[in-house]
């Protein structure tokens, strides 16, 4: 499917996974199950994957790969911000193990690209990245699709940028890990979802964690965990605050808050004031906010030079790789 998107965090968007079921209430008006059961019903990525209701397509919980989709990024040598999967949720119950670990070893061999993970299902991500092997299962992935990539084109040099040690497999010594150009986030709508699944992200290594709120049904307070506090890692001396963000496994902190209204049909509105809320408390704690888009239920509110003065925020989190920080 086409790269190019209007999600204004990232530069790119790749569906390797489609298909999903609907889990919470920011899946009311679920964009991806509408056009998966529309205009998209007779592609090869997405037939079958919804049913007919009286109130539209839904989907029926079947999922698909999309190999294409999941390998194009080893394709592309110019930097680029991935958000992955917007049209189904990497760590739905039935995506196999096998493809997530397939993802991760494309990010592997993409140092290059900054790759976002945004899910719903925030205890398959929080299980899946604490197994002890998971390091392991990734990297040998990643070695088997550079081989892959050498054997089709003897000059490939997708792979020559990771760290492998063959002879020392254990976990987190295959590759740099958690992967530092790797960015999970949780989609929060709602206080109960936030209290539901930040608690999973914060319990999962990685580089970057990051929270989408939207659609924004309601106000949400995310005071517990936008400043960090010392962990058993950092207790346990194994990490120190000078170390690189990646190695602050057990950090209690949010990196990134992510804001914005519901948009087309049946849109619910957003309160502009519960997104001042958000943006108010990221800045009391240093947090990077962003404000993608602004609802009244009617109407969506792109440009930023229309917003309100204080809501004319889009900030990133302090990169580990490149770029504009806080
Ligand atoms: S998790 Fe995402 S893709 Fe799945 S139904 Fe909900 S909104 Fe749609």
């Amino acid at each position: 499917m086409a790269e190019r998107t209007k999600i204004e965090w990232c530069d790119d968007t790749r569906n390797a996974v489609n298909g999903c079921s609907v889990l919470s209430p920011g899946c009311t008006n679920c964009y991806a199950m509408r056009l998966a059961g529309t205009r998209l019903r007779n592609h090869p990525s997405r037939a079958g994957l919804t049913r007919d209701s009286k109130a539209g397509p839904v989907w029926t919980g079947e999922v698909r790969l999309n190999a294409r989709e999941l390998l194009a990024p080893l394709r592309q040598k110019r930097g680029r911000r991935i958000f992955w999967n917007a049209h189904g949720d990497l760590f739905h119950e039935a995506v196999p193990d096998e493809w997530i670990d397939r993802l991760f070893a494309v990010c592997a061999l993409t140092p290059q690209h900054t790759h976002m993970i945004l899910t719903k299902r925030s205890a398959r991500m929080r299980e899946y990245f604490n197994r002890p092997a998971v390091a392991v299962r990734v990297g040998l992935e990643a070695c088997v699709m550079a081989t892959e990539a050498m054997q089709r084109n003897p000059r490939s040099t997708i792979g020559l940028g990771i760290k492998v040690e063959l002879s020392d497999v254990k976990p987190g010594r295959l590759l740099n890990w958690p992967l530092p150009n790797v960015w999970l986030g949780v989609s929060v709508e709602d206080q109960a979802r936030a209290d539901e699944r930040i608690p999973d992200l914060l319990a999962t290594p990685a580089a970057v964690r990051f929270i989408s709120a939207e659609p924004l049904l309601g106000p949400v307070d995310l005071r517990n965990w936008l400043r960090s506090s010392p962990s058993s890692a950092y207790l346990s001396g194994k990490v120190t605050a000078d170390m690189p963000a990646w190695t602050r496994i057990g950090s209690t902190a949010l990196d990134w808050v992510i804001v914005g209204g519901e948009s087309g049909p049946g849109a619910r509105p957003m309160q502009n004031e519960w997104a001042q809320s958000l943006v108010d408390q990221c800045k009391a704690a240093g947090v990077a906010a962003f404000v993608k888009q602004l609802s009244n239920g009617t109407r969506a509110l792109h440009d930023i030079d229309q917003f309100p003065e204080g809501l004319r925020v889009r900030a990133f989190p302090g990169r580990v790789d490149a770029g504009e920080g806080v």
